[in-house]
């Protein structure tokens, strides 16, 4: 892997040439954007980016393939139903029963890349066609042990090598589960004395974050680590903020995310930004609402200790959008990923970009979605010229299952979001007037 030593910073022309553009403007963004809120559809700016064109969305689909998507929405709409298949599949795979060819022609395929690689590229090559990036996200999960954390290092910092010569990977991502145990981490944020072993072990995790950014900085492409659950966030957010502050000299190359369902995450976000700009590096920001909504009540109530989410999902939507306009007003030391499947979200980040004449391709500016999911948003983004990319999970299928079993799970407490799904997909095949479809889709009673 190329050498390259953390440098002083070379922020390209034309982004200074932005962030000094914003400065100017920023005085006017107080007494405008600043005091609004945009709880209220109604309120939300307009742009000139419609998510409504689903010939756009949809152009790499065949009739089969969208009428698929359609069962799968359809059937996750079913929280029984998800619940039934998700232990059916956990089961009949465990008992070596023939199920894989199933399970990887349907739900692995809208979800996931792939098994191998030749079959993940082809993704690849395919959302590149539509100037969408690939962000590969090595999906297996459960090999909680010093073995598996070391494998799937070696697997990242092989991803890594693989999107230097890939301009379709502009990044990479990780969890930091994947190469620690859980309950290390919750040992070290729980502030208890760590035993010599504990010591030992969290040595290790540090050296294998640092082996993998200092890879991600050589290969000069971005890392973004996922935010996990609460307990374990705290020493999850002192490594990241440790590898800022060593790798991000340049450009942002480590990437934390911020997940706005809770409540604390604004100051953080800017306690970050003072940080960045006192030591003098590149903040890189991945914003979410977050995943693990029910999870973080649950052990809290259980626990008696207060909430760390938001109450209504309204506070949540009202803190992402608060982040998007923090991003905006720090925008010199900031770079952004806006991780979301929510149309309001993307538009009031576009609307920001419109007023403070930001180029479309601005780079300090991504927006992200999963794989699967909200094609409207991805490609109707990137054909009017913003910079986005995909999550697209891959690894086997057996691997891959808690993931896949997630994903239905999320989108059968998502209700809005699942109605959405369908939605466009209905507009799509009412486009290409897909009456047979519709009959067999009739006759199946669904
Ligand atoms: C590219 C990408 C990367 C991601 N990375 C991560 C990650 O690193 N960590 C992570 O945790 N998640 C991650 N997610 C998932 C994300 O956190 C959300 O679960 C998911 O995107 C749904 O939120 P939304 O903004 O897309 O859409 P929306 O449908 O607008 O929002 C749904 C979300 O709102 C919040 N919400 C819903 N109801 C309530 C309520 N009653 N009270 C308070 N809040 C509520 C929840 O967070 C819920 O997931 C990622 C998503 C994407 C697209």
């Amino acid at each position: 892997m190329a050498e390259r030593k953390p440098e002083a910073a070379m922020v390209s022309e034309s982004t200074l040439k932005q962030g000094r553009s914003l400065s100017r403007n920023r005085s006017d963004m107080g007494k405008g954007i600043s005091e609004q809120r945009f709880t209220d559809k109604s309120s939300f700016p307009k742009t000139d980016v419609s998510f409504e064109d689903t010939a756009i969305a949809f152009k790499n689909k065949s009739d089969t393939e969208l009428f698929l998507s359609y069962l799968i929405f359809k059937l996750t709409k079913n929280p029984f139903l998800v619940k039934v298949l998700s232990k059916a599949a956990k089961i009949t795979l465990a008992l070596g029963l023939p199920v894989k060819p199933i399970i990887k022609a349907t739900v692995f395929r809208q979800f996931c890349g792939g098994e191998k690689k030749e079959e993940y590229e082809k993704v690849i090559s395919e959302l590149g066609r539509a100037s969408i990036g690939t962000i590969l996200d090595y999906s297996v999960e459960g090999s909680e042990d010093e073995t598996g954390f070391e494998n799937t290092m070696k697997q990242l910092l092989h991803l890594i090598e693989q999107s230097k010569s890939d301009p379709n990977i502009p990044c990479t991502c990780m969890k930091m589960t994947a190469i620690a145990p859980v309950e290390l981490l919750e040992t070290v944020s729980s502030g208890k004395n760590l035993s010599e072993k504990d010591r030992r072990e969290w040595k290790e995790v540090e050296d294998r974050l640092d082996l993998i950014c200092s890879a991600s900085f050589a290969a000069d492409k971005p890392i973004y680590i996922d935010a996990e659950e609460s307990w374990i966030q705290d020493p999850i957010d002192d490594l990241i903020e440790a590898m800022m502050a060593k790798y991000n000299t340049g450009r942002a190359i480590v990437f934390t995310t911020l997940q706005l369902y809770r409540w604390d995450r604004n100051d953080y976000f800017k306690r970050l930004i003072e940080t960045a700009r006192a030591k003098g590096f590149k903040l890189g920001i991945k914003i979410v609402r977050g995943a693990y909504l029910e999870k973080e009540r649950d052990r809290a109530k259980r626990m008696g200790y207060p909430s760390p989410i938001y109450a209504s999902k309204s506070e949540t939507d009202e803190a992402y959008n608060r982040a998007v306009q923090i991003f905006v007003e720090h925008i010199e030391v900031v770079e952004i990923c806006v991780g979301t499947h929510n149309e309001e979200s993307c538009q009031l980040m576009v609307s920001y970009m419109n007023e403070n004449d930001l180029p479309r391709n601005h780079p300090h500016i991504f927006f992200s979605q999963l794989y699967g999911m909200s094609d409207t948003i991805s490609f109707n983004l990137s054909s009017a010229g913003y910079n986005v990319s995909k999550y697209l999970p891959f690894g086997p299928v057996e691997s891959t299952l808690p993931y896949l079993t997630r994903r239905a799970e999320e989108n059968t407490a998502i209700a809005g979001q699942m109605s959405k799904e369908l939605e466009i997909i209905e507009k799509e095949r009412r486009r290409r007037k897909l009456y047979i479809a519709g009959v067999l889709q009739s006759s199946l009673c669904l």
